[in-house]
């Protein structure tokens, strides 16, 4: 544990030194980190692949391009963000003037899970460098692929006193968590997240936690349903499932429960000609622990799609179930190929339905029914939500991406990656010309008088 007290101390040293404070430092660092990417995403790619059987094109589109295009955005809008905002000064402490300066928070700590092992360690820290900060990041031993490949290539790109990677698992992150970071970022698991911030306490440490939870998705009895099929099942079959907003389940209108499962079984057909094993674009599951944690979900009796499995080589075919409230895999996040399908008498029900649980890190809702989507909108409260489709909500650098109460804390893309790991320090300098003298003791008769005063300013 004293390579990681090293690291750490390196890191601090840095920052002391200011060595990425500037905007000049903060681009070359940015941009040291796209080389990273596109000079090793085969590597990438290849890890990703044996980690989690990904294919080239999602991994593609969800991590490699998917960080290229957000330090490109960065790097477009950095100057912007960096710069100190000034603003109105009260007229009773003329003369004066009142900014607003960006500063880096210091030294910064990025756990990721295994999920999209590369992605989340990644995106996290554009924000961190483009605040100017020096991060420590862990990524997830349950994705050793990916995380020996980004020990490896951090310091080919980065100085280590910029940042560092400590690879590990419990006692690794258990130690990282006892030092004084400037702020602590997590995406996984809930159980995990509660003992992230419990240690960060300690320090009086900031945290953004990126958790999970179960996702509802409603589909209404007016609409298009091949198309919200292939829709649906993209954003859930994506990633072999191990999304953290994937749809988790569907509430549909009963009426259109079993056509909706036809035009499902249809577009499985559609992605998968020769089935899901022998498809190149579906992956695996990544261990044995998760593939048992998933097998304990099924009921035979409910499979009306898939449920084939093979534990030896992790393949778990998309099985879709016909299921209701009280099924073994309505009970917590699924995060895997299984999507329970529960009939709902009307909308007004789905909305009890999913109002009565924690709130979601995502909510989907299908309809050609604008005024039903705008009541979806108004009253289901989730960190995000996407209707008409799945997912692709979190394309857009524009929307802030994190959850809510069981689902998270913070969010971050975009500019909210730079707000996270930004203080936003607040100046007034006053001038020494003119010096009002009512504020000064002794207070006697002055307390009518700055009522008046601050009246008449309103
Ligand atoms: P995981 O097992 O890889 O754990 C995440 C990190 O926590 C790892 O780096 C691991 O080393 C560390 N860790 C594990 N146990 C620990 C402990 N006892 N003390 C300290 N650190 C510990 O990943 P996971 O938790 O299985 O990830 C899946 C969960 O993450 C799901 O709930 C999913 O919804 C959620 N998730 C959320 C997002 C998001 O952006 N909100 C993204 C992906 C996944």
């Amino acid at each position: 544990m004293e390579a990681i007290q090293q690291k750490y101390h390196e890191l601090t040293q840095g920052h002391l030194d200011k060595k990425n404070h500037s905007y000049e430092s903060r681009v070359d660092h940015l941009i040291a980190l796209r080389k990273l990417i596109l000079e090793n995403e085969n590597m990438i790619l290849e890890a990703l692949n044996k980690d989690l059987g990904k294919s080239r094109f999602e991994g593609v589109i969800s991590e490699t391009l998917f960080l290229v295009k957000e330090i490109d955005h960065t790097l477009k809008k950095l100057k912007k963000w960096m710069k100190k905002k000034r603003v109105s000064t009260p007229f009773l402490q003329f003369p004066a003037r009142s900014y607003i300066i960006p500063e880096p928070i210091g030294v910064v700590l990025i756990i990721s899970p295994w999920n999209y092992p590369f992605q989340l360690l990644i995106s996290p820290l554009i924000g961190a460098l483009a605040a100017g900060n020096m991060a420590i990041l862990k990524p997830s031993e349950v994705a050793p692929n990916v995380s020996s490949v980004v020990a490896r290539l951090i310091p080919k790109y980065l100085s280590k006193s910029i940042v560092s990677v400590v690879e590990g698992a419990v006692a690794e992150t258990q130690a990282l968590l006892d030092l004084p970071f400037n702020h602590i970022f997590y995406t996984g698991n809930s159980h995990v997240g509660r003992i992230v911030m419990e240690k960060a306490a300690k320090h009086l440490c900031p945290v953004t936690l990126e958790l999970g939870g179960k996702s509802p998705c409603f589909v209404d009895k007016n609409n298009d349903l091949d198309l919200v099929a292939k829709r649906l099942l993209w954003g859930k079959f994506f990633n072999t499932g191990q999304t953290c907003v994937a749809p988790d389940y569907v509430l549909v209108e009963e009426e259109v429960r079993s056509p909706l499962i036809e035009a499902m079984k249809a577009v499985l057909k559609d992605f998968y000609p020769m089935g899901a094993k022998e498809s190149p674009d579906y992956g695996k599951v990544i261990n044995k622990r998760h593939f048992l944690r998933l097998e304990s979900y099924l009921s035979e009796d409910e499979i009306v799609i898939g449920g084939e499995r093979d534990i030896e080589s992790l393949y778990f075919s998309p099985t879709i179930l016909e299921a209701s409230e009280d099924s073994l895999s309505m009970k917590e996040e699924i995060f895997g190929p299984i999507l329970p399908i529960l009939a709902v008498k009307n909308f007004d029900d789905a909305l009890t339905f999913i109002n009565q649980r924690a709130h979601p890190l995502a909510a989907y809702a299908f309809s050609k029914d604008n005024e039903l989507l705008n009541r979806f909108r108004e009253e289901v409260t989730a960190g995000g939500m996407c209707l008409n489709d799945s997912l692709v909500h979190l394309t857009n650098e524009g929307l802030p991406f994190g959850g809510v109460g069981e689902s998270g804390m913070g969010s971050y893309h975009g500019k909210k990656s730079f707000d996270i790991f930004t203080h936003y320090k607040s100046v007034m300098k006053r001038g020494l010309l003119i010096d009002l003298p009512v504020r000064y003791p002794p207070y006697a008769a002055k307390e009518s008088l700055i009522r008046r005063l601050l009246n008449w300013l309103g």
